[in-house]
């Protein structure tokens, strides 16, 4: 019994509908840990830049929920050649 299927994919879809979830990533420039908010409405895959609340330098997020519910992100800086 290494994984509770039923009772732990319900209660993910419900967070999921319910509300957005929050993910830390580290700043792809000063490191510094940030805090997006996950809108599963947005699609599985998502693209879009923030702004670092530290250096204020932007963020290439691209954010994967995948089909359990666990969002994988990855930040990287937007104008990398
Ligand atoms: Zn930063």
């Amino acid at each position: 019994m290494d994984r509770v299927f039923h009772d732990g994919e319900s209660l993910l879809a419900g967070m999921i509908a319910r509300r957005m979830r929050r993910v830390t990533y580290s700043c792809a420039f000063c490191g510094e840990d940030n805090e997006v908010f996950v809108d599963p409405s947005g699609g599985r895959r998502q693209v879009f830049t923030e702004d670092c609340t530290v250096c204020c330098r932007p963020n290439l997020i691209t954010l994967t929920i995948e089909d359990d519910g666990e969002v994988l992100l990855d930040a990287a800086q937007e104008y990398e050649a």
